[in-house]
């Protein structure tokens, strides 16, 4: 019997399933070109039905109609596997959790709240605001309005509002085992009173912290998540300090480092950006779509001219009451002094009147420095916590975008993509020497070398290099796998080691021999011993 049709005599009348050809169709491209059989898909209308088909899965596991479960939230994890299984080695089934889309509990005071997974920064943005609670802020990545809250926080994704460790900022959550039980903390199991408000508001628990093993892992299906939301301060501001030279660098990494010792709480993680990541922001890409070679000197030098970017840019925020704000932005200008950048605040005037300047002129002038003023401000609604979609067009760096559809969808788009994404220690000389090893290898495999250091703690940063390139150019996808392998092991001699990778590097680096990953395998084993959740996903 085909999968389709054992899940069929399961699942509830709410659910979708996918055929095999249906569910390859939805779920089998993504940014990467891997290549993954998925043997059907599950679109989970009915939360009661995910136990039925775990406890189905394990039934079959040993026979010939076995499968192992895949969920996704979104399935939109672009540039590290999107929404494709681990592996290859046994039919799987997608169960899609996009439509389990409520937030199931919100307290407007302390901004507790509790979401299921098919739950976007959209959706959240747009259910606080129609709750009246637009003082509260989206936990918002560079990934966009589509994606999920509860897919990013399990891959313990980044954002750049002032809760920028997306996990760090989750109470609790629900999960189906693998077995079919639902796991709860100790917490809820002991509580009497009826409700689950203590487990919500306290991380910890009580006993092992076990609700971290389900991130990067593949060891359940969770179908809720209760974290707490930041409000946004009385006071906001945020600041651009542009570098001319590429040397200025490590007076930059300095300054980043000072800014956030001393205003830790304060200022949200900062990013510190090269002229050609910047550019890839404000211009299209000078060798057009499909292109597989990177810009020239004199093409970077020529649109960094037209379009007034600097070697390195800073971008950060202050959050808080409007007194502390304006403190902490003297101090940052008190900082600044005799160091030779240009510094803009977004309170400030040069900014106000570029906006005016903007807005009294008629569409067909100022064409540039409407971008800017644009792109300027996008960035500014993200760090308040609105979610856009202004960071997707990085994507379309060699890849056009599709005419018919207005929102961006890399995956739909066919735009090859990896990202690189170590930490680094906030060290000046160690991140020089991160800086040309990215230049050095990337151009080496003729991919553009965008740089953004996120800075989020003075003494550790996390990079994320896009690995762009045209995904219909068989050559260029082996160059953009061998460019991201190499930086991979080059960046491990050197002490820069990723804090996420793709499902392929997962299979590739992770070595089960180790005792953390055996550690891990046992764990898997124990509480997964058929093997019916995300096979394969971070050494699970
Ligand atoms: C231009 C661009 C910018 C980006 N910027 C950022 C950024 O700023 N920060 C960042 O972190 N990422 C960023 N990303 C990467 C990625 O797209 C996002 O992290 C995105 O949120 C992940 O996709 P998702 O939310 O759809 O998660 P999903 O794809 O749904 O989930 C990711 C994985 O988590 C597991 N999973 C998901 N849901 C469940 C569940 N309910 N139970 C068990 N396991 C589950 C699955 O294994 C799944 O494959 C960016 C990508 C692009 C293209």
């Amino acid at each position: 019997m085909s999968i389709d049709l054992i899940l069929s005599e399961i699942v509830s009348k709410d659910d979708i399933i996918l055929s095999q050809d249906q569910a390859q169709e939805k779920f089998g491209g993504g940014t990467e070109g891997f290549k993954r059989d998925i043997s059907a898909a599950v679109i989970i209308n009915n939360l009661n039905t995910i136990p039925q088909i775990l406890k189905k899965a394990n039934e079959l596991s040993k026979s010939k109609d076995e499968f192992v479960l895949y969920p996704v939230s979104s399935g939109k994890n672009w540039g590290y596997g999107s929404a494709l299984p681990a592996l290859d080695i046994k039919p799987a089934v997608i169960l899609d959790l996009s439509n389990l889309n409520k937030v199931t509990y919100f307290d407007a005071k302390t901004g507790i709240i509790t979401v299921q997974p098919g739950v976007t920064q959209a959706a959240l943005r747009e259910y606080l605001d129609g709750k009246g609670a637009k003082n509260f802020m989206v936990p918002v990545t560079g990934a966009g309005p589509m994606c999920s809250i509860i897919g990013n926080a399990l891959e313990r994704g980044y954002g750049i509002t002032p809760y920028t460790d997306h996990f760090a900022a989750v109470n609790s959550l629900k999960a189906y085992l693998p077995d079919g039980q639902l796991y709860q903390s100790a917490l809820c199991e002991l509580d009497q009173s009826g409700s689950d408000i203590i487990d919500k508001s306290f991380k910890w628990g009580l006993g092992p912290y076990l609700d971290g093993i389900f991130t990067q892992s593949g060891f359940g299906i969770v179908t809720e998540l209760t974290f707490t939301l930041k409000e946004k301060p009385e006071g906001f501001d945020s600041f651009y300090l542009r570098f001319k030279q590429d040397s200025d660098f490590e007076q930059a990494v300095d300054l980043v480092s000072d800014i956030l010792k001393m205003h830790e709480g304060i200022v949200g993680s900062i990013n510190l950006m090269d002229r050609r990541r910047v550019i890839s922001m404000m211009a299209d890409n000078p060798n057009g779509p499909g292109s597989h070679k990177v810009m020239s000197q004199e093409q970077v030098e020529q649109l960094s001219k037209e379009h007034d970017v600097p070697a390195w840019t800073i971008a950060g925020s202050i959050y808080g009451t409007k007194r502390v704000v304006a403190a902490a932005r003297n101090d940052i200008k008190k900082r600044l002094r005799g160091l030779k950048c240009q510094t803009i605040f977004s309170s400030g005037l040069l900014i106000w009147i570029g906006r005016r300047a903007v807005n009294l002129a008629p569409d067909s002038l100022l064409s540039r420095e409407r971008r800017m003023i644009q792109t300027l401000d996008m960035g500014i609604d993200i760090m308040k916590g609105i979610p856009n979609e202004v960071a997707l067009p990085l994507c379309y760096w060699r890849t056009a975008k599709s005419k018919d559809v207005e929102n961006y969808n890399p995956a739909r788009d066919k735009c090859g993509l990896f990202w690189y994404a170590p930490l680094l220690p906030m060290d000046k000389i160690k991140m020089r020497s991160f800086v040309e090893m990215v230049r050095k290898i990337c151009t080496s495999h003729n991919i553009e070398p965008m740089i953004t250091l996120t800075n989020f703690s003075h003494h550790c940063s996390d990079s994320t290099i896009p690995v762009l390139f045209d995904l219909s150019n068989p050559q260029a996808l082996k160059d953009a796998e061998n460019c991201v392998d190499e930086l991979v092991s080059q960046g491990r001699k050197l002490g820069f080691v990723p804090y996420r990778m793709s499902i392929n590097q997962q299979q590739k680096l992770l070595d089960k021999q180790s005792v953390f990953w055996g550690l891990v395998g046992n764990i898997k084993q124990t509480m997964d011993p058929n093997g019916v959740v995300s096979l394969g996903r971070y050494g699970a």
